[in-house]
């Protein structure tokens, strides 16, 4: 296992996810009823934006510093530029939060989290991260089997799974995990995130999803390029099941951004599967 998301913290990709898992989060907290909120792949929770992963890959330089400094952000992408200006005490934008941090910032009194993460050090970064946090708890195990273990049988839940996809299996792992949780909690919303490389791997998650999940899917796509070279994560996409009414917008909304500033000729889209 190589991947370290400290390269990649605040790209194009961490703002279409964080900005919709907020959206999220609020939709479902509008309900009174408790909500346990589950990160099958946590990573460490927070990232140095001024560290040498950071400025080596330049990604964050090309997203979220470029969001923090745009004056007429539509709505659904606020929530997030909110969090990471609170997070730099309103000033220069060398912090970025990871989903453990959003979701922790986030919860109401009776609300859980739950953050895996497979690499001790990375674990061990996270829990640190989250110390502050009671209702925040973690583990150092593979998310996809500790999340469906814990995930209870009802009640409000949301789970975001989003996995390194070094391995190859990584998309097997999230089609048959969406169909297990919903199965196991028939109203749980799941979201995974995935790279667009080419369409013949997104189109083919898509159909094993399809085939095991058997509800419908919310899609909502930033190709940030056209799909010219295979080897470059080109885009990336959202999958979502039992996405709650009114989600389509946002997710619309913050893909047609990032697509439209941070983007090359690209395209956005938010369909339904299944
Ligand atoms: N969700 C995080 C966020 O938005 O801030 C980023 C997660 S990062 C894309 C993926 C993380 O998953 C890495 O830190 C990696 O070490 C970890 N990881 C890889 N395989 C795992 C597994 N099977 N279970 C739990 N964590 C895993």
């Amino acid at each position: 296992m190589n991947y370290r998301h400290a390269f990649h913290a605040g790209n194009f990709a961490d703002i279409v996810k964080h900005a919709a898992l907020l959206d999220l989060l609020a939709r479902l907290q509008a309900a009174p009823e408790p909500l346990a909120v589950f990160d099958t792949h946590g990573g460490r929770g927070l990232y140095d934006l001024s560290g040498d992963e950071a400025q080596r890959s330049g990604e964050a330089r090309a997203g979220i510093e470029r969001l923090m400094t745009s004056g007429d952000l539509p709505p659904a992408l606020q929530p997030l530029q909110a969090a990471v200006s609170k997070l730099n005490a309103g000033g220069e934008t060398t912090l970025y939060p990871g989903s453990p941090l959003l979701v922790a910032g986030a919860l109401r009194k009776g609300d859980t989290y739950l953050g895996c993460e497979l690499r001790p050090q990375e674990h061990s970064a996270l829990s640190e991260t989250l110390a502050g946090w009671p209702a925040a708890k973690t583990a150092c195990a593979d998310g996809y089997v500790e999340v469906q273990k814990r995930l209870p049988k009802e009640g409000a839940v949301l789970v975001l799974i989003d996995p390194p996809f070094e391995k190859s299996d990584d998309y097997e792992r999230c089609a048959a995990a969406v169909a297990a949780m919903t199965r196991k909690n028939p109203t749980a919303v799941v979201m995974v995130w995935l790279p667009v490389k080419d369409l013949e791997t997104f189109d083919a998650f898509l159909r094993e999803t399809e085939d095991a999940y058997d509800g419908r899917l919310l899609v909502g796509e930033a190709r940030m390029r056209p799909l010219t070279d295979p080897m470059k994560m080109n885009g990336c996409a959202l999958v979502v099941a039992n996405a709650p009414a009114g989600f389509e917008a946002p997710l619309g909304e913050i893909c047609r951004w990032v697509v439209e500033t941070l983007g090359e000729n690209g395209k956005a889209e938010v369909w339904t599967a299944g």
